[in-house]
């Protein structure tokens, strides 16, 4: 039995799976719905999460399947996971670029992409696993014009050349089959992470047009038949940072939806240690392709409150520029070797010292270096390490989804006023953190949170609520006092209003009021009638 049909079978009903699409190659995307199975999904305030949209990003699915573990564990057990899962629901998808992932793990090649596929040409270098280990690691040439040399701080890492150097000197090249003539064919491959429709740029690498690939195209139309998601979280590897929108700088957030994401800030801060910045400041280096992302569509179009979130993050954990977010920063000698140490010392085989060989094309070669699949891109499997990265990312989801909204009728009140007539007096809040829309964004796209009287075949009438402040906004207030006391206004969280109805004459039937909002939840009440 595979680890989703476990975790379905041992769920008591909290965790069903269904398909919500199938990959280019046909392999099914499983989708993970954990919530009280007895009210609808879709009446509960929802959060999303999603791991291995980029095939060489594998914690990502790890991390999903230990966070839907937990909760389905939890049911049972532990009153907040309870408390969670009364109210709110969780969509988690574990694995979204399937074919390409089947390639990562069970090869030793990267794909790219949604190809599983994996043809990769780096220069002249076609990466292949030449030396039979099963990691495709680098290789190191002899060359008197050779653009690197050996550190002088470690024998294994390999510094740039600079004018005045000694030797000897080397060429350096990924590990790989060396061809005569530069190949510029490329495999042909989608980057799910651009083929989505806000500020989508046609390219090779990100689509003919918005969402062309299969994979993605499930997700979208799940996304826009669930607006209960308010909260989205698109999991990625290995820079240790939180990416919230937008991937370009001309872009701007709905004004009062930047304190939703400072708040994330804090929760990232204080769960995943993690600092919390917009996309575009993000690799500065690769601002041009970065049009077409999934959170900068989920935000825009769908307004939920988005991020992505780079996991791992071992540079960050070796000590190495505390404040790095960008891996195309280039890092001093000192750095290299700093984190050549942290690995040496945490993660066993993280590291091979160059090894001679005879390569079938360039004669006497050196193969060595860091295995990038599980200690760059991921941690290694079953360590510490992991289980401790996992930990703090089901820490911070937890965290989040405990703020999504939760709209009540907290009091209805009944008078006979005579000839037929009652005044009713209802009372609507939000108990949740985040206001009922959940983001400023989505006030603009979804339709607000209404209560609905019904009586008598079917006559109704309607109360527009509006959106309804979380208890988050007063922290922001009192912040914007700066005493912390003498301006607590409290926002717009709870609303009453009265009204007369004039009922049929002798009817005795009930009152049904339905509070409803798109991602807030639904709350039905049946009002009695006793006395006519
Ligand atoms: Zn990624």
């Amino acid at each position: 039995m595979g680890v989703i049909e476990n975790l379905v079978a041992i769920s008591d009903g909290v965790c069903r799976s269904e398909v919500i699409g199938y990959s280019r190659s046909g392999r099914p995307l499983l989708l993970l719905t954990i919530t009280e199975p007895s009210t609808p999904d879709t009446a509960k305030s929802g959060i999303w999460v999603d791991g291995d949209m980029h095939p060489s990003e594998v914690l990502g699915s790890t991390a999903c399947l230990n966070l839907a573990t937990r909760l389905v564990q939890g049911w049972n057990k532990d009153r907040r996971i309870q408390e969670l899962l009364m109210h709110k629901v969780f969509y988690i998808l574990p694995r979204w670029c399937v074919d390409a992932v089947d390639t990562y793990l069970t090869t030793p090649y990267y794909p790219r992409g949604n190809n599983s596929v994996a043809y990769e040409v780096v220069g002249r270098i076609s990466l292949e696993d030449i030396d039979g280990d099963g990691i495709i690691r680098e290789m190191r040439v002899p060359n008197p014009a050779g653009a690197w040399r050996i550190s002088t701080l470690d024998l294994r890492l390999m510094v740039p050349r600079q004018p005045g150097d000694s030797g000897p000197f080397y060429d350096l090249f990924p590990e790989g089959r060396y061809h005569t003539h530069a190949k510029t064919e490329f495999d042909s491959f989608v980057d799910l992470n651009r083929n989505f429709p806000y500020q989508f740029v046609a390219s090779y690498s990100s689509g003919p047009n918005p969402l062309s690939e299969p994979e993605t195209a499930a997700v979208a139309q799940f996304i826009r038949s669930h607006p209960n998601i308010g909260l989205a979280l698109n999991l990625h590897t290995w820079a240790g940072v939180i990416l919230t929108p937008f991937a370009n700088p001309e872009d701007s957030l709905t004004s009062g939806d930047q304190i939703l994401y400072d708040y994330i800030a804090q929760v990232a801060k204080d769960t995943l240690g993690y600092p919390c910045i917009p996309g575009w400041k993000f690799s500065p280096a690769a601002l041009g392709s970065r049009a077409g992302t999934f959170v900068d569509w989920l935000y825009q179009e769908c307004g939920v409150l988005a991020m992505a979130v780079e996991l791992w993050g071992p540079l960050r954990k070796a000590g190495v520029v505390s404040n790095y977010v960008d891996p195309m920063i280039p890092r001093s000698d000192q750095e290299n070797k700093k984190f050549l140490d942290w690995l040496t010392n945490n993660i066993p085989n993280a590291v091979r010292s160059w090894q001679p060989f005879h390569h079938p094309d360039l004669g006497m070669v050196e193969i060595g270096g860091i295995n990038r699949k599980f200690v760059l891109e991921n941690p290694p499997p079953n360590s510490r390490l992991l289980q401790d990265e996992v930990e703090h990312f089901i820490s911070f989801v937890l965290k989040l989804a405990e703020g999504l909204p939760l709209v009540r009728l907290v009091d209805c009140k009944m008078n006979w006023l005579g000839h037929h007539q009652i005044e009713l007096q209802l009372t609507v809040e939000n108990t949740g953190y985040w206001p009922t829309s959940v983001t400023k964004r989505a006030e603009l796209i979804l339709p607000p949170v209404t209560v609905t009287i019904r009586y008598a075949d079917n006559i109704q009438t309607k109360w527009e609520v509006g959106n309804l402040d979380g208890y988050g906004v007063e922290h922001l207030l009192d912040w914007i006092s700066g005493n912390g006391s003498s301006f607590r206004a409290i926002g717009r969280r709870r609303v009453s209003r009265r009204y007369r109805i004039r009922l049929p004459s002798n009817y005795r039937g009930p009152l049904e009021i339905v509070l409803s909002s798109p991602r807030a939840g639904l709350h039905r009440y049946t009002l009695h009638i006793k006395k006519c």
